[in-house]
Formats: C-alpha cells, structure tokens, sequence
C-alpha cells in the first residue's frame, strides 16, 4: 500500500541541489511533498528554456534562491487540484515569472503547485504548446513593444535596432514589429542565420561586432527605436545611435550586466531608456501582452521560431543555449506524450 502511495505522489522533474556534493540540476522522481505551498496544483504539459533557465539548470549566476527547486519560469498546464475561486480543475493556465523557477519551484517537471494570483488563464488563440513557444521572451518581446509605442514610435519614424536576434527575445521581438509593419533591423552574432532572421520580418541584418566594443557618447542618429536584451556596450552604442526623441526598451545582459554610457543621448537628444521587467509585472499588463500576442501572431511562426525536447534533453540544452548555440525558442514537453 505504501509503494502504490509512492508510485502515486512522485513525478517526473528536473530537481537543482546545492550541498557538500556541489551544485546540481537532475532528472529525477520528485517527491510531491517537495512542492511549494499554494492554493493551485497544475499537471504541467509544457515548459519552456529562457537564458534565466540556463543560467538556473547550470549555476552559472546564483538565479536560485533556495534548494532543493525545480527550475522553469514558464509553465502551461491543466489544473488539478483548486482552493481559488479564479480557477477550476480542469482550466488551462499558464504562469510567467513572478519568481517561480527561482525562489519558487517552476514548470520543469510534471507537476507544480502555485498561488492562483500568479496565473492566468490560457489565451484562446493559442494550443498549450503555442503558449510555451512564446513563453517568457515572447511575452517580454511584446512588453518591449508596447514600451516603443507607448513613447510614440510609430513606424513612419524610422527604423528599429533588435539585438541578440537569434534568441527568443530577439526572434519573437523581429516577428511582432514586422507584423505591425516596422522595418527591423537585426543585430546578431551569427549571420550565416540571416535567411531564418529575414523570414521572421528583418529587412536587414548587420552583425553584433559593430555594437559590443567601447563606442563615442554619441554617434550617427539611425534607430527610432531599440530592443536590446543584450545589455553592456551594444546597449551603450545603440543608445548613442538612436535619433533624437527615439526610445531603447532595455530587458537583458546576455553580453554583460554593465552599461558604460554617458548621458549625452538623453540630454542632448531626449531619448528615453524604457526599462522592461517581465517578473513581477502586474497581472493587467501581462493580459494586455498575451492579448496583443493573440491578435498579432500567426501559427505559421511557431513552426520557424521552436524546436521542441523533453524532460531528458533539458539539462545539456541549457548549457547549448548559454553558449549561444540555439536559435530561437526551446519548448519542453513535459509529460513526454
Ligand atoms: P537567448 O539565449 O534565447 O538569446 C540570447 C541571444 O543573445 C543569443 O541568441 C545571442 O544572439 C545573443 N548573445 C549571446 N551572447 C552574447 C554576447 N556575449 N554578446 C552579444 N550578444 C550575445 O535568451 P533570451 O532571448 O531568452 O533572453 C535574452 C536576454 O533577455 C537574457 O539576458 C535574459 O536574461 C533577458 N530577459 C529578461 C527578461 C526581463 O524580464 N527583463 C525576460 C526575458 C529575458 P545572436 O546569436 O543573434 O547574437
């Protein structure tokens, strides 16, 4: 009776450790009671890799506040078990931050357990899979949008700089500015990706070299607007770049966490540095970008934008994507069906 009780409270997951045997993220059988507290039990059907995750499934950079923790920022899943009057067993939801796959165990693994007001219902537009395609960088993509617009850049205004192109930010940010007819331009490290850039909406690719080195406080006005996940002196020079009055939505480090600029762009040319946090962002602006996200994106772009593992392939895919070695989204089948 006991084992059939076992049999019946564990599931599949990647589990990070830390303790005298080091630092580790495994696949194992994870005990239910290793779950957090919360008034929402989910079936997880798929997850997602952010670089977060990368750096989480590696301990690269400490994103892991406590132990033993399933990593995963994004989850979707079906409800199995409500104390909420929001939601219902059954409903299908998802979960974008607000600290789970760092202080709070996330969506690697075949069950989790949250607290409802982090969750929001699965946008109608989208299968469970869709949703995780997009996940927390298409949803940031979108939150960058909104900032450019929300600062009056329009696409009559000229052209905008999208960094780190290649990543999940970069893919998804090119694909909805080119839906809303701006013209894009790709920074990236990897050019020989240019057709797989250009199918996604860029009109031009130039490489990340021209941005990452030291640059002057001001350099030739060309950018109305920026995306830049990449953070450092690419987010330095495409500042000392963007035209007078332009907007840089700044949401990533993935070349460094340092910003070695000057003033000069925002005194002498107005330009507005937007700041983008997707982790606590209230929960009305994450259904305004899931919305917008379901009115602008087409099926057609999950199949160029994903590739999809399991739960087995999680942990030396985490180390491909710190290295820059995939392109675009990572979904993860979590039950493997
Ligand atoms: P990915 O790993 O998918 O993409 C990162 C991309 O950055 C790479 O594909 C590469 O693009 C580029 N890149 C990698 N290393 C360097 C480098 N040394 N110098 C310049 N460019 C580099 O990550 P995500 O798209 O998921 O996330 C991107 C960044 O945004 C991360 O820093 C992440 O932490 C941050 N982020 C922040 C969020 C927030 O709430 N503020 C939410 C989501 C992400 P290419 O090969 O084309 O050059």
């Amino acid at each position: 009776m006991n084992t059939a009780t076992n049999i019946e409270t564990t599931f599949k997951g990647i589990l990070i450790n830390k303790d005298e045997q080091g630092y580790r993220a495994e696949l194992q059988d994870i005990n239910e009671n290793v779950l957090p507290e919360g008034d929402v039990t989910i079936k997880v059907l798929y997850s997602t890799l952010n670089y977060k995750d990368g750096l989480a499934i590696t301990g690269k950079s400490p994103v892991v506040r406590h132990f033993p923790l399933v990593p995963g920022i994004d989850l979707v899943g079906v409800v199995e078990h409500s104390d909420s009057a929001d939601f219902n067993v059954g409903d299908l939801v998802i979960n974008n931050g607000f600290g789970v796959g760092e202080k709070h165990s996330g969506g690697l693994a075949q069950k989790a357990r949250m607290k409802s007001e982090w969750l929001i219902p699965l946008p109608t537009a989208f299968t469970p899979k869709q949703a995780m395609i997009i996940g927390t960088a298409g949803y940031t993509a979108m939150l960058c949008v909104m900032a450019l617009q929300k600062n009056g850049v329009t696409p009559n205004k000229g052209e905008i700089l999208v960094t780190g192109a290649n990543g999940g930010v970069g893919s998804f940010a090119i694909t909805i500015l080119s839906k809303l007819g701006y013209t894009v331009v790709a920074s990236t490290g990897r050019l020989d990706e240019s057709p797989y850039l250009k199918a996604l909406g860029a009109s031009e690719v130039i490489h990340r070299d021209t941005l990452s080195s030291p640059g002057k406080p001001l350099a030739k006005e060309r950018w109305a607007g920026v995306i830049d996940s990449v953070g450092s002196h690419t987010l330095a020079n495409a500042c000392a770049s963007t035209k007078y009055g332009g907007t840089v939505a700044a949401c990533g480090l993935a070349q460094g966490m340092d910003f070695p600029a000057s003033v000069a762009p925002f005194i002498l040319r107005g330009i507005t540095l937007a700041g983008i946090d997707s982790v606590m962002r209230p929960i009305e602006d994450r259904k305004e970008a899931w919305q917008r996200l379901s009115d602008i994106l087409e099926p057609s772009v999950f199949d160029d934008i994903a590739q999809e593992i399991n739960l087995e392939q999680v942990v030396e895919a985490a180390t491909k994507l710190l290295d820059g070695e995939i392109r675009g989204r990572v979904v993860v089948n979590v039950q493997g069906e």
